[in-house]
This record gives C-alpha cells, sequence and structure tokens, in this order.
C-alpha cells in the first residue's frame, strides 16, 4: 500500500516515507491510495475475534509485510492497542463506546500510542536518538508523552506554557522521567508551537539533532483510530438494524477513522459529527463552504478547532463531491448550555456520567434520531473520562465523580520541569546542549 497527499494524487509514497514525514512536502495529508476491503466471512467472525486480532487484520490491509513484517506488526499492536473499547448499553437503542481506558484517559491514546510503536521500529537502525518536539496546550501531549513513554530511541520535549493548562493537565505532562522532559515556557501556546517550528528550520540545530514532530494528523495516528469502529461492531446485540455513531469531533480525526471503517466494509448506516460552537464542519455542511475562522472556548475544549485539518481527507474520501458526503454523515452543532443540560440529562435518565465531549454527541444523536420509528442501534463514542472534567461534569450532575487510579496517582507525583523564556536564542541553545 502506497499513500498519497491531499494536495497531490500522483505523488505516492511508501508507508515508512509518510510515517517520518507526517506531513506531505506540499502541505498535504498522506491517505492510502485504495481503501482495502474486508470479507463479509470477516465481518461474521468479529465475535470471536479479540480486539488486538481484529485491530492487526485492519493494520495489515495498510501496512504491507515489506514495510513491517506481521510478527513485528502484532508486537507493535500488542504495545500500543492494550486496552479495552467497551461498548455499554444505556437501553436497547442508546450504548456509548468508552474509549478513555488508556493512560491518559482520552481516545487519542489510541492514536499516541499506535504511532510511537511504529516510529520506534522505523528508527531502529538508526544510530542517533530521535528527539521529539511537542507543543500543547494540554491533553495531545500527554497522550504523545505516554505513546511514547520509555521507547528505545525516542526522546520527547514537551512544550508547555507556564499557568496556561490545567493542574491536573500540567501533571500529567511534568510527571513522567526517563525519556520524556517538559520544558515549561513563559509564554502562550502560541509561543510555543514558533518555538517549535523555529527549531525544525534551524540548519544548525537539526545538524546536530535528529528532529521529528508528532503530529496529529500522521497517519499513523490515523490508522489505530479505524480499529474501534469494528470492535464497537462486534459488540452490538442486533446487527439486522440500522447503527448510527456519534463523533464528538474537532479535528475530524476520529470521524475520519470511522468513515474509512464503513469504506472498508462496516456496515454503519450514518455517522453523526457532532461540533460544539466551533461548527466549521456542521456549517461547510450545510451551506457548502467550508469557511475556518478563529476557534472559540468551550467546555468540549479538544473539540475546539477552527480549521479542521482531516475535512481534506474526508472530501478525499467522498471524491470530492459533498453530495456524497452529506449521504453518510450529518452533522449538528450544541453550546455549552445545552452540553451542561444534557450531561444532567444523561445521568438523571441513564445513571451514567458523561463527559462534555460526549454529551455534545449524545445531543447530536438524539437530534438525528427522534424522528425514526424502527429499532436502530445508536452509538455514542466516549472521548474522555468525566473525571478529566471534574469541575464541569460535578456542577452539572450534582454527584462528585470519583477520581480514576491512574489521575490520582500522577496527581500525587511531584512536577519535574525545566523552565524556559520564549526567547527562541535560549531554547536554541538549550536544544544544543543537549547530548
Ligand atoms: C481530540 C478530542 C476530540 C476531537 O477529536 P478529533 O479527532 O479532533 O475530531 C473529542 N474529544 C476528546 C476528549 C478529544 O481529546
Amino acid at each position: 500500500m502506497k499513500y498519497f497527499s491531499t494536495n497531490n494524487q500522483n505523488n505516492l509514497v511508501s508507508f515508512r516515507e509518510a510515517v517520518l514525514k507526517g506531513l506531505a512536502d506540499d502541505g498535504g495529508l498522506f491517505m492510502p491510495e485504495n481503501i482495502p476491503q474486508l470479507s463479509i466471512s470477516f465481518l461474521h467472525s468479529l465475535k470471536e475475534k479479540s480486539f488486538s486480532e481484529i485491530s492487526l487484520e485492519i493494520a495489515s490491509k495498510f501496512i504491507s509485510e515489506e514495510e513491517i513484517p506481521s510478527v513485528e506488526l502484532t508486537k507493535k499492536i500488542d504495545e500500543s492497542i492494550n486496552f479495552p473499547a467497551p461498548l455499554i448499553p444505556f437501553n436497547n437503542s442508546l450504548n456509548v463506546l468508552e474509549l478513555f481506558h488508556g493512560p491518559t484517559l482520552a481516545f487519542k491514546d489510541f492514536g499516541a500510542r499506535f504511532m510511537a510503536q511504529i516510529m520506534s521500529y522505523f528508527i531502529k537502525d538508526s544510530d542517533k536518538e530521535m528527539n521529539i518536539l511537542v507543543a500543547t496546550s494540554g491533553d495531545t501531549g500527554s497522550a504523545v508523552a505516554h505513546g511514547f513513554y520509555d521507547v528505545e530511541g525516542i526522546r520527547v520535549y514537551l512544550l508547555y506554557p507556564k499557568n496556561k493548562v490545567s493542574l491536573l493537565q500540567e501533571k500529567q505532562l511534568t510527571t513522567l522521567d526517563k525519556n520524556i522532559t517538559a520544558l515549561e515556557i513563559d509564554g502562550t501556546f502560541d509561543d510555543c508551537q514558533r518555538l517549535v517550528k523555529s527549531a525544525f528550520v534551524d540548519p544548525e540545530v537539526k545538524n546536530k539533532l535528529k528532529l521529528s514532530s508528532a503530529n496529529s494528523i500522521s497517519i499513523a495516528r490515523l490508522i489505530p483510530q479505524i480499529f474501534y469502529y469494528f470492535e464497537s461492531y462486534k459488540q452490538l446485540e442486533d446487527l439486522n438494524r440500522n447503527i448510527y455513531i456519534s463523533v464528538p469531533s474537532g479535528n475530524l480525526g476520529n470521524l475520519t477513522g470511522g468513515l474509512i471503517a464503513k469504506k472498508m466494509g462496516l456496515p454503519i448506516t450514518k455517522f453523526i459529527g457532532a461540533t460544539n460552537a466551533n461548527s466549521v464542519f456542521t456549517d461547510y455542511l450545510k451551506n457548502g463552504n467550508f469557511i475556518p475562522r478563529p476557534s472559540l472556548k468551550t467546555f468540549s475544549n479538544a473539540m475546539d478547532v477552527g480549521n479542521p485539518s482531516n475535512l481534506a481527507r474526508i472530501i478525499e474520501l467522498f471524491n470530492r463531491d459533498i453530495s456524497l458526503i452529506r449521504e453518510v454523515i450529518f452533522s449538528s452543532s450544541y453550546s455549552d448550555d445545552e452540553t451542561i443540560d444534557a450531561i444532567k440529562e444523561v445521568s438523571e435518565i441513564y445513571d451514567y456520567i458523561i463527559d462534555p465531549h460526549a454529551a455534545v454527541a449524545y445531543l447530536a444523536l438524539k437530534n438525528f434520531t427522534k424522528r425514526i420509528k424502527e429499532n436502530y442501534s445508536g452509538i455514542i463514542v466516549g472521548t474522555a473520562h468525566p473525571a478529566k472534567f471534574k469541575d464541569i461534569v460535578e456542577s452539572a450532575t450534582g454527584f462528585s465523580i470519583e477520581m480514576p487510579e491512574a489521575l490520582l496517582t500522577c496527581l500525587n507525583k511531584e512536577k519535574k520541569t525545566i523552565e524556559l523564556s520564549s526567547d527562541y536564542s535560549i531554547f536554541k541553545d538549550y536544544l544544543l546542549s543537549l547530548k
């Protein structure tokens, strides 16, 4: 399988090159040259297969034996897709797919962990260590850091803005040791990004260190986001009904994974792309115009994206025909007030605590299914553990929620950072001083 850039169909690269580059030279996103098809017998056999067996079968369609031999790919999957994705029924027609049982309690663990394993495989014969620079405003950085934690041949430098992330996020970023270093930058998130970008184009730095980014749009992060859609289907009781999956969406990577799963043969009737006040995607489906805009801050902050990069992939998947996209995806958008009401409603009706992101997906699914008379199976994709948004969720429900073990452990650990100013020359000196 080769990969092309969404900016140029004719420029094909190997999987290895697509992973190590992250972004194509022309600025496009990598896409597989075709969408592999899974047989009906594979779908029928899902119930007998484990999550890792399913993941391996899907991954091997995208990553050929010559790129990564299957014994190695099996190991990489066992080391990254090593936590469950349970489907929890609320009632006969409504379920939540819990994707937050990884180390940082959000679905990004799937992508970050798989990408880390794949990158470590591709650099294993290199004599120099790979240095990954990540600017983060919170959640992505911790998923990436945990994904690369203790992975051989790779060091990670996380740049985060001092005093501008929550206490919990800061603890998740700064309590790992070994190959992970947290750099506390006296500045904003934009400063952190500027420092990383400057280092990438600085010949002196590039000469001394092997640098890479852990790009959020890496194809190695997208592929594992296909696996759990098959895992969710496997857990449904009645497979003869229409299936509607509602995905809380920001940069549209999670939704893109689902759409690829459908194209591979997974019989999902419709996807629902749920957005918060950052409704660029919802507006695009409604009006046919894609108009990026600055992001707005909301309670479902991991969806605060004003220019969703994976839209380029979705457009490509549907041959640049918006009417085909509209046949498969419904989208609607919700405010913070509606999100709070939804968290309360789900707690009262279903006795389940939902996080603000999944709450938006709940609202969009409810809206979509309100006129549907026949039996159906609805799935809300639960992207984060509610404890990560303790204050919002507690004030919405009136219940205090228990902190999971993973969060408690890191809250009790001591923060370790290197403090730097937002001046590039200081950051550069720091990089050049590394051994
Ligand atoms: C990143 C994230 C999202 C949005 O996912 P995209 O792939 O960017 O659309 C939703 N919920 C949570 C908790 C996230 O961390």
